[in-house]
């Protein structure tokens, strides 16, 4: 091998989560030259970083797993129903060792710039290790989650005692023992390690900007009967899920909530909340995240929940979620959170009520207090979606960078490509289901995709396709379309990038279900890629100019064919 910087590859992949594991194989097996580049030291993407205690998955581990394999899922053993980070991080090592990825993978690299030569029609990928390498594809693999957010207020890097970000957990743990703790923020990841912190700290502050709706997971060991029916019918599971609006198996009965009678109402959301299901109350009824009037049956039966449990009735209200639709922000699962402010050493703040004005020294001074801490915990997510990808210095045809092109908001054909920027693919990208769905089955559909789109650009002698600006014009107002025909884009929720200021607010993730996007992205595919254009490697000069299409050229389903 020459030196770094003259290498020519045929595919860049920048992350190894599971999505980059995947694709990685994939493009082995097809016979592609592949460099992947990952930020951390090792696989597992979200599982290498989440570390915290509590981290687990919300999608059921015999569903949140690959499907590509049917020796390894007949061999990989869950133990929960819901595993624990480690043992998910296990998952990702075996598979790394299985399929002998860790070889094409560079850890402790960060990809930082990604530039296309319009003269070449290849990328230019440049790497923090001071790497430039060639490639004629760049799959960017970042993850939707990757891309950590701090809290912002004032004082941050003031406090004496030490800070930890959920996503990016020390890998030898935390031991809160004896300590005074404060956690800020209340979603997903601080719903999970709230009860395990309060377990062993001496006391522990939780500061809450917005309340979330969580149900009970309900985990438990697997029952070994249950899992040797799903092994054995494991095929037909996972096509069906494949085919599902959000990738596991749901029944969403038609029946609507507003019609219900309200006795039975009551008893299906019950059962709802008692199957420790994430669409567990969401999916009893067709019209919950369609009419207000619907969603707030649901929304007051979670808030009653909260009441039964919680023994203060005003750390109760404080709890229950009144700002947004219910199910229109991630919902949560928990074990044992609402009940753990029941605990003698917990203490909830409202910011609503009590604004954080400074991080101290000392610990957290809202307007009416000064709480004293030994350790402060950030559990304020990330930059979604976007974040990850506008993390590297894009830079397409005419010398246009993606963070000008996006800074109204992502534009993408299918959440796959954008125009404008030949040859470069993002896996769950903004404008497909990703993070609506179960991301195992997403991940899956793309890199399958993109897979396949390269095997077909290699057979007809291509060297680029590009979406069409018309095509993704038209795949932009269907997204933003079916997502308004929803209650989703009434929260303020990440989805809607609202938990970064400054951020433009638009809902990024496609709502229309993943068998629907899976069967359109078929036909795209099918139709020679519709939506695309390809150009051949001898004709490139010439074609470039002469196929470019005229905006607004746009066929009867909006899309442009080539
Ligand atoms: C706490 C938590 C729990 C979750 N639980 C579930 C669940 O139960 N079910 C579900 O469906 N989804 C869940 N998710 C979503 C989860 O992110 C996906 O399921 C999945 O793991 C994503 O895999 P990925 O490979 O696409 O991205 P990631 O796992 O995010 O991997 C992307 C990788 O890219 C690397 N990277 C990013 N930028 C660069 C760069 N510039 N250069 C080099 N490397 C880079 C990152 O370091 C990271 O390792 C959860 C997410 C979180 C944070």
């Amino acid at each position: 091998m020459g030196p770094l910087a003259d290498r020519q590859l045929d595919v860049v992949v920048v992350g190894a989560g599971f999505s980059g594991m995947y694709l990685l194989h994939r493009l082995r097996q097809l016979g592609f030259s592949t460099q992947v580049y990952e930020a951390g030291s090792d696989v597992g993407g979200t599982w290498y970083w989440n570390r915290y205690p509590g981290a687990r998955c919300d999608i059921e581990s015999m569903d949140y797993s690959y499907s590509f394999d049917p020796e390894l899922e007949q061999e990989w053993e869950w133990t929960e129903r819901y595993s624990t980070q480690p043992e998910i991080l296990a998952y990702a090592n075996h598979v790394a060792d299985r399929l002998d990825l860790r070889a094409e993978i560079q850890f402790d690299t960060r990809v930082t710039s990604a530039v296309f030569d319009e003269a070449t029609a290849r990328w230019s990928v440049s790497t923090d290790q001071g790497e430039t390498v060639s490639a004629q594809f760049v799959v960017m693999a970042v993850g939707c989650l990757s891309t950590t957010k701090q809290p912002e207020v004032p004082g941050v890097d003031t406090f004496a005692g030490p800070t930890y970000h959920t996503g990016r957990w020390p890998h030898e743990g935390v031991d809160f023992t004896g300590q005074r703790v404060g956690v800020i923020g209340t979603g997903s990841s601080g719903i999970q390690s709230i009860p395990l912190i309060a377990e062993q700290a001496a006391h522990l502050t939780v500061f809450q900007r917005t309340p979330n709706f969580s149900m009970p997971a309900k985990n438990a060991p697997l029952d070994a009967a249950f899992v040797r029916q799903r092994k054995a019918t494991y095929r037909q599971h996972r096509e069906e899920a494949k085919h599902s609006p959000v990738g596991v198996l749901l029944d969403i009965p038609e029946e609507l909530a507003v019609e219900a009678d309200p006795a039975e109402r009551e008893a299906r959301f019950h059962e709802g909340w008692e199957a420790g299901f994430l669409f567990g109350v969401s999916r009893t009824y067709g019209d919950l995240l369609l009419d207000p009037a619907a969603n707030e049956l649901a929304s007051e039966f979670v808030r009653g929940r909260i009441r039964d449990i919680v023994d203060d009735p005003a750390v109760a209200e404080a709890l229950s979620p009144r700002n947004h639709p219910f199910g229109t922000k991630r919902p949560c699962l928990d074990t044992g959170y609402y009940a753990t402010f029941n605990r003698e050493n917990v203490t909830l703040i409202d910011l609503h009520a009590s604004p954080i004005v400074e991080i101290t020294p000392a610990g957290v001074q809202t307007s009416d207090r000064e709480v004293e801490l030994d350790v402060l915990v950030f559990a304020t997510g990330f930059d979604a979606m976007t974040g990850p990808i506008l993390g590297v210095d894009i830079v397409g045809r005419d010398g246009q960078p993606l963070r000008e092109k996006w800074s109204a908001g992502p534009r993408t054909y299918l959440g796959l490509a954008t125009a404008g920027f030949p040859n470069l693919f993002t896996v769950t990208g903004p404008g497909s289901p990703s993070v609506l769905s179960n991301m195992m089955v997403s991940i899956e559909q793309h890199v399958d995709w993109i897979t396949d789109c390269l095997v077909a650009l290699r057979e007809q002698g291509a060297s680029t396709i590009e979406a069409t600006v018309a095509a993704e014009d038209g795949w932009v107002e269907h997204v933003n379309e079916v997502a308004s025909m929803t209650l989703m884009p009434q929260a303020n929720s990440w989805y809607m990038g609202a938990n970064v200021p400054g951020k433009p607010r638009v809902f990024m993730p496609y709502v229309g279900g993943v068998g629907l996007y899976r069967e359109l992205c078929a036909t795209v595919a099918e139709k020679n890629y519709d939506g695309f254009e390809t150009l051949a490697s001898l004709a490139r000069g010439l074609a470039h100019s002469a196929c470019r299409p005229a905006a607004g050229a746009t066929g009867p389903s909006g899309l442009r064919a080539t």
